[in-house]
């Protein structure tokens, strides 16, 4: 890399932080970067900008959205009462796209997961029980994914809620252990749905 300029050296850099962007393909990138026409990286470099602007959670669900609360939450044709409980905002986008649930969301913004330190007051649980408290929720489906981090998650949540005697239920496993959710496809996540388990 040290054989490149310093404005394209700093270009792969960043393009290589990316998740999935190994030291090749960041060059490749780079690369076709440059060869854009000016308008076309300023509207690349544009979008990037602006979405980091203009996105935020929305403070009901947790999910990524441009308006708070999210579209989701205010849709009046959305079952109030069912909420389904996912790790991150992609894995909304990818319910969403099976177009088969109408409930609402929560996104924990992560998993459970001891060994690297992450307790149940880092993820967003807290703003969950409020939910509950505040809403008349008959059930709550955990779909958090299906590896270690992802049952535990759903196994304290699922203490944690049953007390009050909303039912809670486990999306089935359709999907690979340790798989994730939002690369599923949307029969299997559909699945996975149908044959969820009362806990
Ligand atoms: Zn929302």
């Amino acid at each position: 890399m040290s054989q490149y300029a310093k404005p394209l050296q700093n270009l792969i850099r960043e393009l290589s932080k990316l998740p999935g962007i190994g030291g090749k393909t960041a060059q490749r990138l780079a690369f076709h970067i440059l060869s854009m026409d000016n308008r076309e990286a300023a509207s690349l470099a544009g979008a990037i900008t602006q979405a980091k602007a203009e996105m935020k959670y929305c403070s009901v669900c947790g999910n990524l959205t441009d308006k708070d609360p999210c579209a989701i939450c205010t849709d009046p044709s959305r079952d109030q009462a069912t909420i389904c409980v996912v790790e991150q905002a992609r894995d909304v986008a990818a319910m969403e796209r099976m177009k088969e649930y109408k409930g609402l969301y929560h996104v924990l913004h992560g998993a459970i997961s001891p060994m690297d330190g992450v307790g149940p007051e880092d993820i967003n649980l807290r703003q969950l029980i409020i939910r509950l408290q505040q809403n008349d929720v008959q059930e709550v489906i955990l779909a958090t994914n299906p590896t270690i981090e992802g049952e535990a998650t759903a196994m304290y949540t699922a203490r944690l809620i049953k007390p009050a005697g909303i039912k809670v239920s486990r999306i089935a496993h359709g999907i690979p252990v340790g798989g994730d959710l939002e690369y599923a496809d949307e029969i299997t996540l559909s699945k996975a749905m149908e044959g969820r388990n009362e806990l």
